[in-house]
């Protein structure tokens, strides 16, 4: 492995827990709503799902996943092409994924990670998307 190709792979590892993830799940608990983490049974395996409600959450880094016009997405000057290359998979396999979940159904969120910055208003992007609370289902 190159350098580049194990700081890829070393973030994919640490992506399964980013603070603007654990960011999201405190704002969920904190409004007493029960989910389900990483789950598999929906396109893309979301961060975030209610199997119930038919709801997905994607919590996306700016980075990784190239969010369009964000200051945190920038191209590396080195190994450009590489990163490029990198970049233009994960943003097909979301596209794919929301297109698919959508199929399927699903309704789905896609938080970006600048946006866990504002926690009132995500909070209330949250609370409006999921719906009311149900008391003992997610
Ligand atoms: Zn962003």
């Amino acid at each position: 492995m190159t350098s580049a190709q194990r700081s890829v792979h070393m973030a994919r590892i640490k992506g399964a827990n980013t603070v603007p993830e654990q960011v999201v799940r405190k704002i969920l608990h904190g409004q007493g709503y029960r989910f389900r983490l990483q789950w598999k049974a929906a396109p893309g395996r979301p961060d975030v799902a209610f199997p119930g409600r038919r709801r997905i959450i994607f919590v996306n880094g700016c980075f990784w996943h190239q969010h369009e016009g964000c200051k945190i997405a920038h191209i590396p000057a080195t190994r450009s092409e590489f990163w490029q290359a990198k970049f233009d998979r994960n943003r097909l396999r979301d596209a794919r994924n929301l297109a698919q979940a959508a199929a399927e159904g699903w309704h789905a969120l896609v938080v970006w990670e600048c946006e866990t910055r504002d926690i009132f208003k995500l909070a209330a992007r949250l609370s409006e998307f999921v719906g009311p609370v149900r008391l003992g289902r997610s």
